[in-house]
């Protein structure tokens, strides 16, 4: 069944082939808040400092309200590209080079969207750069990555959620993937 990922105004966003996330991931790294942050500077909601990211198959049955689509990435040659509704500055899709085009990843909480969000975060990233220390404490059960260093990243590596969806395509696709919705709005934003 397919689903929609939209922007809070409803301007712009995607339906997708599959409804069901294929990983969440709850993660503390600088870059997602300075994105998050930049948005709630403009209007969208406010970032809380453990964002829940949901990654889906890079499926996309149809784009809709192109015109109000803008991508950005937080500095030149950033492995991250971020696109978002320039009415609202909800982020409606994320990029990055490790998703090999096989997955892309939205912010829950901050797009509206008709996917399956029951599915429990694996693991918690970049938890060294977090500054509530004490969120860490709520995080029993799942595996806690700080730094990856080898053996963290090894660890993360050994989730079958996280092997599973940073890996090539290997299934046919109905849509296109989010790099070509990329490459189709032309020029990237780069805001430092
Ligand atoms: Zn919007
Ligand atoms: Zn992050």
């Amino acid at each position: 069944m397919s689903a929609n990922i939209n922007c809070d105004c409803g301007a712009c966003g995607f339906e997708i082939a599959s409804r069901e996330p294929c990983l969440s991931l709850l993660c503390g790294c600088v870059d997602c808040r300075q994105a998050l942050e930049w948005c709630a500077k403009k209007g969208a909601v406010r970032p809380v400092s453990l964002p829940e990211l949901i990654y889906v198959k890079s499926d996309i049955i149809a784009v809709n309200g192109i015109q109000f689509i803008r991508a950005f990435q937080l500095r030149p040659e950033a492995r991250s590209t971020r696109l978002y509704c320039k009415k609202c500055f909800s982020i409606i899709g994320v990029d990055h080079k490790s998703y090999k085009n096989n997955v892309f990843m939205f912010f829950k909480n901050h797009c509206s969207t008709t996917c399956d969000l029951s599915l429990n975060p694996s693991a918690a990233i970049y938890l060294k750069d977090l500054e509530e220390t004490d969120e860490i404490n709520k995080l029993k059960s799942i595996p806690l990555i700080y730094t990856f260093s080898e053996a963290e990243f090894r660890l993360f590596r050994s989730i079958e959620a996280v092997s599973k969806s940073f890996s090539d395509t290997n299934r046919p696709r109905s849509g296109q993937n989010l790099k070509s919705v990329i490459q189709s709005l032309g020029e990237i934003e780069i805001l430092n």
